[in-house]
C-alpha cells in the first residue's frame, strides 16, 4: 500500500468521530478521502477537537488568522465534511462528522448530479463494496455489538394497540416535540441513481428528513428545505403506504433523523437482511406475531416485509429472529391477523448521541 501521508491522520480523525461505518486503511478509503478532502482541508480537520468550536477558538490554538480559519470551515461545512451549528451568542461552531451519519449523507442530500456527485458516488461504492468482501470472506460474520447503532420507528396506529405502548416508539411525539424538521433526498436512493440511472426502484426520493438542529443546518447549508408538522406527518404517512421503513440513530430522546427506508437501497436494512437475527440490526422494540386463526394465507404482508422474516405455506408464519418490527405488515393485513407484541429482550436505546456513541464503542 502506498505511503497515504496526511490521509492516513484524516483517517484517524474520522475514526476518532465515531458513527457506524468503521474507517479503515484501504485504499478505496484513501482514494475517497483525497476526492473529499484537499490537503488543506485534511490538516485543519486533523487539527480540530472531536467537539464543537468556533473559528475565533481554533485558530487562536493554531496562532492563524481567524478569517482565514473561518473561510475553511464554512467552505468544509457546505462541502459537508464538518457540521456547524449556532451557538447561544449566534456564533457558528463546527464540529468534526464521522463517515456515516454524517459525511456519507451530506454528500447526497442535495440530490444534485455534479461532475464531482457522480465520481463520490462511485468512490463509496468501492469502499462500501469492500468492506462488504472483507466482511464476507471472514470464516464467520463478525459479532454484532450489544447496543445497535440504528432502530427502527414502527408504523404508530400499530403500536397504539399493542399491550405496550413504548414512549421511543411514537413517532409523532417527536414530531409534535422538536423545533424543526427539514426534508432532502434520499441519499442511499440518490447514491444509486449517480451509479445507475435505471438503479431506481419507484419509490419516492424526496422524503429523508433532519430534525432540530439538524434541520436548521440543512436548510441553512442548501441540502434540505425546512417543512411544517403537518407535511411531516403526511410524508412519513405516504412512506408507510410505500412500504418504506422509519430508520433513525438509536437515541430515545434526540431524534436528530428519519430516513424512510426502502430495503434495495438502504444500507442497514440490507445488513439486516445479511444476518439471520435481523433484529439486532435495528428493531423498534416489537416483533410480528400472527393468529393463524384469521391468516387466511393470502400471502399479501409477504410482499410487505422488507427483511424477508414471513413465509407463508397454508399460514403466514414469522420469523422473530428476523423481524424488525416495522409493523408494515399489520395495517395492510386484510384479515388483521397480524400485531406487533413487545420484544422482551430488546435494550431501550440510549438516551442522546453522545450515550450512544460511548455504547457502540463498548468492547
Ligand atoms: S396478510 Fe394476513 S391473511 Fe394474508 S397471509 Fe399475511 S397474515 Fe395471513
Ligand atoms: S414481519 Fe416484516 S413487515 Fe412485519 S413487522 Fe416484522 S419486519 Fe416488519
Amino acid at each position: 500500500m502506498a505511503e497515504q501521508g496526511i490521509y492516513e491522520d484524516l483517517r484517524k480523525a474520522i475514526k476518532r468521530a465515531g458513527g457506524a461505518l468503521p474507517a479503515i486503511g484501504i485504499d478505496e478509503l484513501y482514494a475517497l478521502l483525497k476526492e473529499l478532502f484537499t490537503p488543506e482541508e485534511a490538516a485543519l480537520l486533523i487539527s480540530m477537537p472531536n467537539a464543537l468550536i468556533t473559528a475565533k477558538d481554533h485558530a487562536a490554538t493554531l496562532g492563524r488568522a481567524p478569517d482565514e480559519i473561518e473561510a475553511m470551515m464554512e467552505a468544509m461545512t457546505n462541502k459537508g465534511l464538518l457540521h456547524a451549528g449556532k451557538n447561544a451568542e449566534g456564533i457558528y461552531e463546527y464540529i468534526p462528522i464521522p463517515l456515516l451519519p454524517g459525511i456519507y449523507e451530506m454528500q447526497f442530500y442535495r440530490g444534485t448530479k455534479t461532475e464531482r456527485d457522480y465520481r463520490l458516488a462511485r468512490l463509496f461504492k468501492d469502499y462500501l463494496d469492500t468492506l462488504q468482501k472483507l466482511r464476507e470472506s471472514l470464516p464467520t460474520p463478525p459479532p454484532l455489538p450489544e447496543t445497535s447503532y440504528f432502530r427502527v420507528l414502527p408504523v404508530e396506529k400499530e403500536v397504539s394497540s399493542a399491550m405496550t405502548v413504548l414512549p421511543y416508539a411514537q413517532l409523532s411525539k417527536y414530531v409534535e416535540q422538536t423545533s424543526a424538521i427539514a426534508v432532502g433526498t434520499c441519499y442511499c436512493r440518490h447514491h444509486a441513481i449517480l451509479i445507475d440511472e435505471r438503479d431506481n426502484c419507484g419509490v419516492s426520493h424526496s422524503n429523508c428528513m433532519a430534525f432540530g438542529a439538524g434541520a436548521i443546518f440543512a436548510a441553512e447549508r442548501n441540502m434540505g428545505r425546512l417543512i411544517s408538522k403537518e407535511e411531516a406527518l403526511k410524508i412519513l404517512a405516504e412512506a408507510e403506504e410505500e412500504g418504506l421503513v422509519h430508520c433513525t440513530a438509536n437515541t430515545s430522546e434526540e431524534l436528530i433523523f428519519i430516513c424512510n427506508c426502502c430495503s434495495c437501497h438502504c444500507g442497514i436494512l440490507r445488513q439486516a437482511k445479511w444476518v439471520p437475527d435481523s433484529w439486532r440490526v435495528l428493531t423498534s422494540g416489537y416483533h410480528a406475531e400472527i393468529d393463524d386463526t384469521l391468516c387466511s394465507g393470502c400471502e399479501v404482508c409477504l410482499d410487505r416485509c422488507p427483511v424477508s422474516a414471513i413465509k407463508v405455506t397454508d399460514t403466514a408464519n414469522v420469523d422473530t429472529m428476523r423481524c424488525i418490527g416495522c409493523g408494515l405488515c399489520v395495517d395492510t393485513c386484510p384479515t388483521e391477523a397480524i400485531r406487533l407484541v413487545l420484544r422482551a429482550e430488546a435494550p431501550a436505546p440510549p438516551r442522546r448521541m453522545g450515550h450512544l456513541e460511548r455504547a457502540v464503542k463498548k468492547p
